[in-house]
């Protein structure tokens, strides 16, 4: 991975095969970023997203082995367990132009994956959630 500050935001390269969401955790306690928004596109293989099925307060996990396109990457750093914890949503697409989405919780970069990290001031922390098992936004 490189990066690069602009302004109080960051922009990261990550490279083919890094794993994106621990390269994104990994980066956030490094530089001690507690809360941010974070975007990206880019291009990705190896995923694996999650849609979270209330009824059984888990997420159904679905993989995606062939490269695809990473059409957006979105989503938030917060505080959980007192370490920044990427919540990260995606939109991909492959050879046949078809989306698919969900709750990222790994994938590894295909020829690139571009990503901006933007320093939100103050910090928001995650506290678990008794009704749907979830760490919420302790807001
Ligand atoms: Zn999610």
């Amino acid at each position: 991975m490189r990066y690069q500050r602009l302004g109080e935001a960051w922009i990261l390269r990550l490279e083919t095969d890094e794993e994106i969401f621990s390269t994104i955790t990994r980066f956030a306690g490094e530089l001690a970023i507690d809360t941010a928004t974070v975007t990206g596109i880019g291009a990705a293989h190896h995923l694996v997203l999650g849609y979270f099925d209330r009824a059984t307060r888990d997420y159904v996990r679905h993989s995606i082995e062939e490269d695809v396109e990473i059409v957006s990457l979105s989503g938030n750093i917060t505080l959980k367990q007192g370490k920044p914890f990427p919540h990260v949503h995606v939109i991909v697409s492959g050879r046949d132009f078809q989306a698919k989405a969900g709750h990222l919780f790994e994938g590894k970069v295909g020829a690139t994956l571009e990503v901006v990290i933007t320093p939100l001031v103050g910090y928001v922390q995650r506290v678990k959630d008794e009704d749907s098992g979830l760490f919420l936004l302790d807001l």
